[in-house]
């Protein structure tokens, strides 16, 4: 099995977008070092920049919509209760070729939208 770069732990120092956190192409030749990994993460760290010096926050400080951080909870218990399962399931044992893949794809299936997710800033003043 392939692991990506983020799987298996190859972390360079600063090569990762500075929004999203997805691990950058490296990049040997010259000019300034990649921090972004899409036009879209730079424009969404410039408005939460933006929004941030609006608002008086800290470097380290974001608002996020409560929908937006519910969701992302919801998708994180979900992934957390397939975690648990497939635990249970391991340590019960018998396992045949269906129930290891019925496992794997319940695992999948929980994993994909944490996977996919991403915060973006409040818009709303
Ligand atoms: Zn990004």
């Amino acid at each position: 099995m392939t692991k990506s770069p983020e799987a298996s732990g190859q972390r360079g120092k600063d090569s990762r977008c500075r929004w999203c956190r997805h691990v950058l192409a490296q990049s040997d030749g010259p000019g300034r070092k990649k921090e972004f990994c899409s036009q879209k993460c730079r424009q969404w760290d410039w408005v939460a920049r933006q929004r941030a010096t609006e608002l008086e926050l800290s470097e380290n400080e974001l608002v996020v919509t409560r929908d937006e951080l519910d969701t992302l909870k919801d998708q994180i218990y979900v992934l957390h209760c397939a975690v648990i399962d497939a635990r249970t399931d391991l340590v019960a044992g018998r396992h045949t070729k269906d129930s290891l893949l019925e496992m794997v794809n319940w695992l999948l299936e929980a994993a994909d939208p944490v996977a996919a997710a991403s915060l973006s800033p409040s818009l709303r003043p």
